[in-house]
């Protein structure tokens, strides 16, 4: 499997995927926003996009499907749920369906509701495994419920599914918040040496040749993957006072994502 991680420039900070198989050239492209970009890089590397893939149903994840189409006929997928709001989707999909890439690349799709209630993160099951975390995690942060998700659910995806990966998973996420992200970590974990040292080495990161976590990395520098460090909860009780020395980690985690939205 190869993988071409596609930083769009934009003022979303949105990352762009293709995947291909090394045998055939086939390629799948990941949230194409950025369609030109994506065109570009496919056409440089001798592969031809023949699937798309929407983690969801926000525009800055669909937003270059119809170019991508024009230009190369691909079949779009997404989750099943999200055909009403995602123009011309070919193949709905679930949790446990394979999206196969020419000859040697084998994604396994993940439902992850909770940044919006029709996600699909994709896995690939290889010696290197990775995952295509969409905007349901970033490296060092979660993503957001404003627009049709749920915390509650977005908490059951990362206990059930997230934090249960083998832990050399090489995250690649749908956006670039890295470096707000981590301080937001150091903001309710100030003694985290981990985010720290991360912080200062990459603050200054070209996102075009950005830092790819692992899922064990995730665990030390990302707050939502912290729920039980004992600074995370003694900080969180300066907040809400009513949650006691012992609050349990569905409490910390929802805590943790509302102070996040106004943060
Ligand atoms: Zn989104
Ligand atoms: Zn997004």
């Amino acid at each position: 499997m190869i993988v071409k991680q596609i930083w769009t420039g934009n003022a979303y900070r949105n990352f762009n995927y293709l995947i291909a198989c090394p045998e055939t050239g086939d390629a799948l492209a990941v949230d194409p926003l950025d369609y030109e970009k994506c065109l570009a890089a496919a056409e440089r590397n001798g592969w031809s996009i023949t699937q798309v893939l929407n983690t969801h149903e926000h525009g800055d994840h669909t937003g270059g499907n119809k170019g991508i189409v024009a230009a190369t006929g691909a079949k779009v997928i997404a989750h099943e749920n999200a055909a009403s709001r995602i123009p011309n989707m070919d193949i709905g999909v679930g949790a446990g369906y394979v999206v196969k890439v020419g000859r040697s690349v084998e994604l396994e799709c993940l439902d992850t509701p909770g940044h919006t209630m029709s996600h699909i993160c994709l896995l690939s099951r290889t010696d290197e495994p990775g995952l295509f975390s969409g905007d349901t995690l970033f490296n060092a942060g979660a993503g957001n419920c404003h627009n049709g998700g749920h915390p509650d659910e977005l908490y059951e995806t990362f206990q059930q599914q997230l934090d249960r990966l083998d832990p050399q998973t090489r995250i690649y996420p749908g956006h670039d918040y890295l470096i707000n992200n981590l301080e937001f970590t150091l903001d309710r974990e100030p003694d985290n040496a981990a985010a720290r040292s991360m912080l200062d080495t990459f603050r200054d990161q070209d996102p075009a040749h950005a830092l790819v976590t692992t899922l064990a990395d995730e665990r030390e520098i990302n707050t939502f993957f912290r729920l039980d460090s004992a600074s995370v909860i003694a900080r969180l009780q300066e907040d809400f006072p009513d949650i006691g020395d012992q609050p349990d980690a569905r409490t910390v985690f929802l805590k943790l994502r509302e102070l996040r939205n106004s943060w």
